[in-house]
């Protein structure tokens, strides 16, 4: 390993035995701090990320102030990592919170300041450091956070970015500083990163990808389903994993529903990322788009019918795709990672189900229907981390977020993000 790389482990690993004993309110004011600097510079650090990734300007400064709104959640939290005690017949009965050490984060391009302060923020707050090992294309958004940090107070070493490539994690990870790692990104990586924390039993969570499902039923407000659908598959160029990747339309609407979202979908053209105005940029290197192109050629080889046609106008811009795929269709099993959605028709609620479960990921549906017997149905009945009732899916600093299945495991954000690197210690005595 490079010295220089191993120099910050180590320092990581000092930083984190003072740290550990700094108090939880205090953590948590310098905390604010930090979501008052990225709120403060929200513009700027919205053109950083629009420059590494393409992702329009305005959604990229929503992202950055999504992240002070969850900052600042942290910031208010209940301490729910203090002793507690438990009733029994021992005279010394509790239970203790202690941090791991030092957390390893793998994060991707596609929310480059958000994926990475969702899971450092709770992280340290629970009296970790962190190291960073950002995707290549957002050492900038790294390097930003890195001094944000530092400006807001906290002790060197509590936050880094290495600027390294991913063929360096796995030293990384193995290196006795590293006590834990979290890893947002595919299913190819999550797998190779958890299978290494699991030879040197390090504890490790994974948020890997989705193909989520739109459900919508026979009394959905379908203006608002086309709407909401085109904006939960389009926003930031269909590149989240919890965009709405199948849409499952009951047979009796699709005559009415399929109309109105095409419109909708059409309205996504791409325009200038820097632009305020503009809702869809490219995607963010050009051979993502050359594997979405792959895919849909799989897709139509296998029968799927193309209702809008995708069409690559650049190394990286589409004009979005729309298709009709029936089950039994290999893409079905696959995620597609950009602006290419799928329209299945259902006969009734217990077939849009099964098709909803059927494949391999587990992130978060969406299912839009009035009636509140049909909302229990699918509430009971989607395997996926969560289930959202006539809206899109976007996380809430204030619940758990989380997948099932091949997306991934653990939690991350809600008080139970706290959790995730600590040892729940018991202390029992006469
Ligand atoms: P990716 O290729 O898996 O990369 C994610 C991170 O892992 C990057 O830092 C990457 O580094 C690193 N990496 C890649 N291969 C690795 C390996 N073999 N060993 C160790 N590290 C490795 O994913 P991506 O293309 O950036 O992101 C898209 C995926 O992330 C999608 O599947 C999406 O659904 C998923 N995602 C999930 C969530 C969630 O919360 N569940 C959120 C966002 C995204 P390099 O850049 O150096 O290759």
């Amino acid at each position: 390993m490079e010295q220089s790389i191993e120099n910050k482990l180590l320092k990581a690993d000092e930083a984190f035995k003072q740290w550990k004993n700094v108090p939880f309110s205090d953590r948590q004011k310098l905390i604010a701090k930090a979501a008052e600097l990225f709120k403060n510079k929200s513009e700027e650090f919205g053109e950083i990320i629009t420059k590494e990734m393409n992702k329009p300007i305005s959604q990229a400064i929503s992202e950055v102030e999504k992240c002070t709104l969850m900052m600042n959640y942290y910031a208010e939290a209940e301490n729910v990592l203090k002793p507690e005690k438990i009733s029994s017949e021992y005279s010394i009965s509790e239970i203790h919170y202690v941090p791991k050490g030092v957390i390893l984060g793998v994060m991707p391009w596609n929310f480059p300041f958000w994926q990475v302060l969702r899971f450092a923020t709770p992280a340290i707050l629970a009296g970790n450091t962190v190291v960073l090992k950002h995707a290549s294309i957002c050492f900038g958004s790294g390097n930003a956070i890195e001094k944000i940090f530092l400006e807001a107070g906290f002790p060197e070493g509590i936050f880094q970015n290495l600027e390294v490539g991913h063929s360096q994690v796995k030293e990384i990870l193995e290196h006795s500083t590293i006590k834990g790692v979290s890893l947002t990104g595919s299913e190819k990586a999550g797998a190779e990163v958890a299978s290494i924390a699991g030879q040197k039993i390090k504890k490790s969570l994974l948020e890997l990808g989705g193909s989520d499902a739109f459900i919508v039923l026979n009394d959905a407000d379908l203006d608002e389903a086309a709407k909401v659908g085109a904006l939960a598959r389009l926003q930031n160029c269909g590149q989240t994993c919890v965009a709405a990747k199948r849409f499952i339309i009951q047979k009796d609407v699709e005559d009415d529903f399929l109309p109105k979202f095409i419109q909708e979908y059409k309205k996504y053209v791409p325009k200038d990322p820097m632009n305020k105005d503009t809702n869809l940029g490219g995607m963010a290197r050009a051979d993502l788009a050359d594997d979405l192109e792959k895919q849909y050629q799989k897709a139509l080889d296998y029968g799927a019918e193309i209702i809008i046609p995708l069409e690559r106008i650049s190394d990286t811009e589409f004009n979005p795709g729309l298709m009709s795929v029936k089950e039994g269709n290999p893409i079905l099993q696959e995620e597609l990672f950009g602006p290419l959605g799928m329209v299945m028709i259902a006969e009734d609620d217990n077939e849009a189900l099964e098709m909803a479960n059927n494949i391999p990921f587990g992130l978060s549906n969406s299912v839009w229907t009035k009636d509140k017997q049909r909302q229990e149905f699918f509430i009971n009945g989607l395997e996926s981390g969560t289930v959202n009732i006539n809206r899109m899916t976007s996380s809430d600093p204030r619940f758990p977020f989380g997948g099932t299945k091949s997306s991934g495991y653990g939690t991350e954000l809600s008080l139970l993000a706290l959790k995730e690197f600590v040892t729940a210690k018991t202390v029992l005595g006469k």
